[in-house]
């Protein structure tokens, strides 16, 4: 899938977001290695931290229905250049994607800014450096 399509697929998301408090709209399309495309959207809270972000929303709903490996995610809002997922979502995509997943940072006028999420979080904390309690020396 060219990554146009599915940052189309993304501005279809973006159309359902609920910000009623920032106004600031945003969506991700997320293709998973089955084929099947995950949508997601902003969902805003009156208690601002309940918050759940496009990226977080479409990982989500792919984990939740079987779906654990991924080809590429769009994520994109009005913004100046592409829109760049904030750090709570890093830390979540970095838990399922390696470097072969492309991440295009989209905007609304064109824009698509292609990384990985080794270029989004250098140095991440991964799920291999959990120390299980068993092997801890207390
Ligand atoms: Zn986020």
């Amino acid at each position: 899938m060219k990554s146009q399509d599915l940052v189309a697929q993304a501005i279809l998301a973006r159309a359902r977001a609920y910000a009623p408090y920032s106004g600031f709209k945003v969506g991700a399309a997320l293709l998973g290695k089955s084929g099947a495309v995950y949508l997601g959207c902003n969902i805003e809270n009156a208690a601002y931290s309940s918050t759940n972000c496009a990226e977080r929303t479409a990982i989500f709903k792919a984990i939740s229905e079987g779906e654990r490996d991924f080809i590429a995610m769009a994520i994109v809002a009005d913004t100046d250049q592409g829109c760049s997922p904030c750090g709570v979502c890093r830390q979540v995509l970095v838990e399922f994607f390696d470097d072969t997943v492309e991440i295009h940072l989209a905007n609304l006028n064109g824009v698509i800014q292609s990384r990985t999420i080794s270029q989004l979080l250098p140095g991440a904390f991964r799920p291999g450096d959990v120390q299980r309690n068993d092997r801890r020396e207390l």
